[in-house]
């Protein structure tokens, strides 16, 4: 009988470590840079912010009214069912306040953003009243100090509005704007160096059109792994497509781990005989090798070489991806000094059965969508292999499942991640 190795092939294999512990380990071990660089605003977008945003000023910067209507005294509004008549003096549109000080009996009309005029501190909205001429006939059912935005409501002068080791996102950016603040000091951009291994591979650069030989593929993973990068605000450095051997694989590494912060493969990190990622990291560095409990992406090279951190992601595209999400976002994000926390999981409803043996969290690409009865539920792209990445094309999220399911029945709730976020 043979004897047969443990394999991915295995329900459960004794030695594989848990996606969690892996991660505990690896956050522990990441230093986040300290090097800073004052940036114009809109280039903070996707970056992190090295220092505290202090506000110079407080928001709104003066009492103005939320509303299109009239800006009136309180103390001029009828008691219920009854209904008062009030003078309308002059109209204060957003920018150009009114100098009038109110007396009792008299209104202004104001657009959303004017600034409260001295003597009013409710806004009665334009569809409450009735307007007769320069008068307008008003009743009890405003309450007062409605529709009305406070001086520093929002943020007062001296606040802390953002702390360091905030991502900067949309609303970030235009909060930041809306304190007058134009230059903002962020964390330097991270260098991220990448290559794909594998004699098989055809680069884009020289073959794209071309017809493939025998036993050849387009590299895909480059394109990913540049994408996925893109969205990290990182500077990249493509090294493209290494031949599997020894030499080649040691020398891309070492002049990559040279140049950049974070080094990131794809393939030759399996057992194969053709997979010299890890030999090289073991020779040029610190290797730690991981067979993770995860499906895809079962063996994961991590290691430091020459004072870089490096990642050998596996070759299957959907694993590269999904290894990327899971591994290395949260160390690129550590490693920027990121405090924003990760995107949740959700809980949804399952469509169908999911068959699934207890040992790994499984990653299945999903699809969360609206049923019949408009209900939100979740169900497979069908069928789930490594290598389809049009399973990813496919899917709107990933199903987690956790080592622990033993599998799925209809209606039970599993664990999403959502592939898009707002912000
Ligand atoms: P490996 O881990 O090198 O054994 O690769 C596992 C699988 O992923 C093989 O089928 C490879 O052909 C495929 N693969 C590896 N690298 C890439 C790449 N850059 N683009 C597309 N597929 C790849
Ligand atoms: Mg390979």
């Amino acid at each position: 009988m043979i004897d047969k190795q443990p394999s991915c092939d295995d329900p459960i294999e004794p030695e594989l470590l848990p996606v969690a512990v892996a991660l505990q380990r690896m956050q522990q071990q990441v230093e986040p840079i300290t090097d800073s660089i004052d940036v114009p605003l809109r280039d903070s977008l996707h970056h992190v912010l090295a220092t505290d945003i202090i506000s110079p000023i407080q928001v709104p910067a003066y009492t103005n009214s939320a509303m299109d209507g009239y800006a009136i005294n309180s103390a001029d509004l009828p008691v219920a069912d009854t209904e008062v008549s009030l003078k309308v003096l002059d109209t204060a549109w957003a920018g150009k306040p009114v100098d009038a000080v109110l007396k009792r009996g008299e209104a202004v009309r104001i657009m959303t953003g004017g600034m409260m005029p001295k003597g009013t501190d409710t806004v009665v909205i334009q569809e409450h009243v009735q307007v007769d001429d320069d008068h307008i006939l008003i009743d009890g059912t405003t309450s007062a100090g409605r529709n009305v935005r406070q001086a520093g409501e929002d943020i007062n002068r001296g606040d802390l509005v953002l702390a360091a080791g905030t991502l900067v996102n949309p609303a970030e950016l235009g909060l930041i704007a809306s304190l007058g603040i134009d230059t903002v000091a962020v964390k330097r951009r991270l260098k991220v160096a990448f290559f794909s291994t594998g004699d098989e591979l055809r680069a884009l650069e020289t073959h794209a059109g071309k017809d493939l030989g025998p036993g050849e593929i387009f590299d895909s993973n480059r394109h990913t792994l540049f994408a996925l990068l893109s969205r990290l605000g990182v500077e990249l450095i493509d090294y493209g497509v290494v031949q599997d051997t020894e030499q080649a694989t040691s020398e891309a590494i070492e002049r990559a781990t040279r140049e950049a912060d974070l080094v990131i493969t794809s393939g030759g990190v399996s057992a194969g005989q053709a997979d010299f990622v890890s030999k090289a990291i073991a020779k040029l560095g610190e290797l730690t090798f991981w067979k993770l409990a995860m499906r895809p992406g079962r063996p994961l090279a991590c290691g430091i070489v020459n004072g870089c951190r490096f990642f050998g992601l596996p070759g299957n595209p959907v694993a590269v991806m999904v290894t990327f999400y899971e591994f290395v976002q949260p160390t690129i994000r550590a490693m920027m000094g990121c405090t924003t926390a990760e995107p949740q999981l959700f809980s949804v409803k399952a469509a169908q059965s999911i068959r699934k043996v207890p040992g790994r969290i499984e990653y299945q690409r999903g699809v969360v969508e609206v049923n019949s009865s408009g209900e939100q539920t979740v169900r497979t792209t069908g069928k789930q292999g490594a290598g389809r990445l049009s399973s990813m094309c496919l899917a709107n999220c990933l199903i987690v499942l956790s080592a622990e399911c033993d599998g799925v029945s209809p209606g039970d709730l599993v664990q999403v991640r959502p592939f898009f976020g707002l912000v």
